[in-house]
């Protein structure tokens, strides 16, 4: 599937390189909100943390973050993480960006959601969210597809749903290597499962207190990119990726504090969710990178979906905007889901408004 053979690569990756070399890539959000850049620098001695890392800049006239005479945009590291790639004690460095005048690029949410997390940390916002994408083959077609043609229809009984079998499980390959990227490089990854559209699946990142969430979901996109670019396989997180009958694909955000993990939180659970209806436009406004275009492909009310512009909610109703799952209604505590998300959101704006909203009263 890959277009080179790895094994030569290997030959070379198994080449001794100076005992007091860390290689650090840093990776960073661009000017669409949803791609990733990433660039490789050698540093003398050990990177244990962002603090170990210089401010380094890169050509933001190419990636749609500044102008060609004023083009250099800063990265700052936030948060290390292990390399799988290149492994041993080679590291990651997820990286905001800032322009020329030290304001935050306009695609650097970050920032703004750490201040938030801050204000709100006496309360303990613990987040967990489900990555849903789909994989493409070379022809930019969903992997493993037949030919100018579709699979069996998903219908009611979905044979793509947790399936396992070659008929029905694609690119499986893509999702154990990535599985395992996770868990070596410190992105807190919760599991993982095949959904109701062929090739299209799922893992959950989480539990993550505050800003880490949004952290580890942006590495774990990276990670899972640059997995499948060793398949030969690529990644789309399109929140319709084929229109008709097929699922869309959402990042549900499950989202919980301190007080609604203890005993009765449900009344504080249903006090957010009533919070969280009167301000049902201004968060799908940040459920998607494009202001709530790319939700009204998905949110139709169908594919378990809810509607666009009626807020709702309910215990196991995956056809609402935010569900309370069973066994939280059984417990009388927990935590609610927040099913609005589309797959290509930026976890930092998604998690900083649910906050804003049920934690601050903004
Ligand atoms: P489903 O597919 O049924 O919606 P998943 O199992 O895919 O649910 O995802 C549920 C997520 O909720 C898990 O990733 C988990 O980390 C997260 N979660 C569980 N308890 C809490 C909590 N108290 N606060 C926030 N998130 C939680
Ligand atoms: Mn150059
Ligand atoms: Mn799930
Ligand atoms: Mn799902
Ligand atoms: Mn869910």
């Amino acid at each position: 599937m890959s277009l080179t053979d790895k094994a030569v690569l290997n030959r070379y990756l198994d080449l001794p390189a100076p005992d007091d070399v860390t290689c650090a890539t840093y990776v960073w959000i661009d000017g669409t909100g949803e791609t990733l850049r990433c660039k490789t620098r050698t540093m003398l001695g050990p990177v244990n943390g962002p603090e170990d890392l210089p401010e380094w800049d890169f050509d933001g006239s190419s990636t749609g973050q500044a102008v060609g005479v004023n083009s250099d945009v800063w990265l700052r590291p936030v948060r290390i993480y292990q390399d799988p790639f290149l492994r041993g004690k080679h590291k990651l460095a997820l990286c905001e960006t800032y322009k020329y005048n030290n304001e935050p690029t306009d695609t650097n949410f970050r920032w703004s959601c750490a201040e938030v997390m801050e204000q709100a940390k006496d309360q303990v916002p613990w987040f967990g969210l489900e990555q849903e994408y789909s994989l493409l083959g070379s022809d930019r077609r969903p992997f493993g597809w037949p030919k100018g043609g579709y699979p069996a229809p998903q219908g009611p009984l979905s044979p793509y749903y947790c399936a396992v079998g070659a008929d029905r499980s694609f690119g499986r390959d893509v999702v154990e290597a990535h599985y395992r990227a996770c868990l070596y490089s410190g992105v807190k990854v919760a599991g993982t499962n095949a959904e109701v559209m062929a090739t299209q699946w799922e893992y959950q990142v989480g539990i993550c207190e505050g800003i880490e969430l949004g952290d580890d979901l942006w590495m774990s996109r990276y990670l899972l990119h640059r997995v499948a670019e060793d398949f030969g396989i690529s990644v789309t997180l399109d929140p319709k990726p084929v229109p008709g009958n097929w699922n869309g694909a959402g990042c549900h955000a499950n989202f919980s504090t301190k007080v609604m993990r203890e005993d009765d939180g449900i009344k504080e659970i249903e006090k957010a969710i009533a919070k969280l209806s009167e301000n049902h436009a201004a968060h799908l406004k940040v459920y998607d990178p494009k202001g709530g275009k790319d939700n009204e492909r998905r949110l139709t009310g169908l594919h378990e979906t809810s509607s666009l512009t009626d807020f709702s909610s309910g215990v196991a109703n995956r056809g609402a905007s935010i569900r309370i799952s069973r066994a939280c209604a059984k417990a009388g505590k927990g935590y609610l889901e927040d099913r609005r998300p589309a797959s290509n959101c930026d976890p930092y704006r998604v998690t900083e408004i649910i906050v804003r909203t049920t934690c601050l009263n903004d």
